[in-house]
């Protein structure tokens, strides 16, 4: 099933989020988180990309076992290390596999890469529209970042490339994490402001380790709330406080969310299935 039909429903959408292994060895502790997320019945699960190999060849496998354990699945797919060649060859592998969903990215520019698109994907648009071009059938979706993407001068000229992916057939969006829902509403209004009125599913990280908090600044750049460095202050240094406070604070970010009308949340849940039923369990009658 396509995932903008799944977002069309008008009902609320809890998604998922797992990565692929880094070796053969670790497939089945991959395998058995998938399944044990997929158990508590998520909209949709996907699965990440390694932009620079190395687990590349494993998302499809991954993506393939989340569809097998009964969720739809989505695979992600960067461009900026990639040949035309091996796109085409990554996406017949998707279709193959009997994915249709695929959120299609730059990628992260490796550092000794000279970036002057003789790959041929210089930006995620250019990846959609090439998917587009040959498989009109498979349902894209694309990242967009409400505090806007690193490397973009300003915020207006971020949004108007995110346009460019919608006018090359992105049919959703999902957002880097943020900690401060005011921000995602600042950007909702403008991204419609600008004209794109896809679905623009929140992205919400359960940071459970003071460690998983600096690597999140350091990835994304968020901008980190006081009431969320009191708790990191507070408990990081007390694995379990931290791990639930962590997932009390996505809870409420998400609870939030809903009570602003927000349908569509995708949790980065990152193999860990405690993780995912510690949120779906405050969430209770509420989705
Ligand atoms: P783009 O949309 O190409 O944007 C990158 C930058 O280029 C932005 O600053 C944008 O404003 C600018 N830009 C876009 N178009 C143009 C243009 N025509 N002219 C000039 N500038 C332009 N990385 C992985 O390696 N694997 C994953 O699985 C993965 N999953 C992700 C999932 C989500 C939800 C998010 C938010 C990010 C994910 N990433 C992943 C990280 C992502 O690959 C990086 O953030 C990357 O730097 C940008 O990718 P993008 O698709 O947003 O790029």
């Amino acid at each position: 099933m396509k995932i903008s039909e799944i977002l069309k429903n008008g009902k609320v959408t809890v998604s998922m989020e797992v990565f692929p292994p880094k070796t053969d060895s670790s497939f089945d502790t991959v395998e058995k988180a998938v399944d044990e997320i997929a158990k508590l019945k998520p909209a949709f699960m996907s699965c990440t990309y390694g932009a620079g190999g190395g687990t590349s060849a494993y998302t499809t496998r991954i993506t393939k076992r989340i569809n097998e354990a009964g969720v739809v699945g989505m695979a992600h797919l960067t461009c900026i290390s990639s040949t035309e060649e091996t796109i085409i060859h990554q996406i017949e592998d998707l279709k193959a596999a009997g994915i249709e969903n695929i959120l299609a990215l730059r990628g992260d520019i490796p550092k000794d890469m000279d970036f002057d698109g003789k790959s041929g994907f210089l930006h995620a648009s250019d990846l959609i529209r090439r998917i587009k071009k040959e498989y009109e059938d498979v349902c894209i979706g694309g990242a967009c970042y409400p505090e806007k993407h690193p490397e973009a001068a300003t915020k207006e000229e971020d949004i108007l490339h995110l346009k460019e992916k919608v006018d090359a057939g992105c049919e959703f969006f999902t957002t880097q994490m943020f900690f401060d829902n005011s921000i995602y509403y600042n950007f909702l209004y403008r991204m419609r402001e600008n004209g794109i009125y896809v679905p623009v599913i929140a992205g919400i990280m359960p940071v459970t380790t003071r460690q998983q908090m600096k690597r999140s600044i350091e990835l994304s750049g968020c901008i980190i709330p006081p009431r969320f460095k009191a708790m990191v202050d507070m408990f990081g240094d007390n694995s379990a406080g931290m791990k639930q406070a962590g997932i009390i604070y996505a809870s409420e970010q998400i609870v939030e969310l809903l009570s602003n009308n927000i349908k569509h949340i995708h949790v980065y849940t990152m193999n860990k299935p405690d993780i995912a039923e510690g949120i779906l369990s405050n969430l209770k009658g509420m989705i």
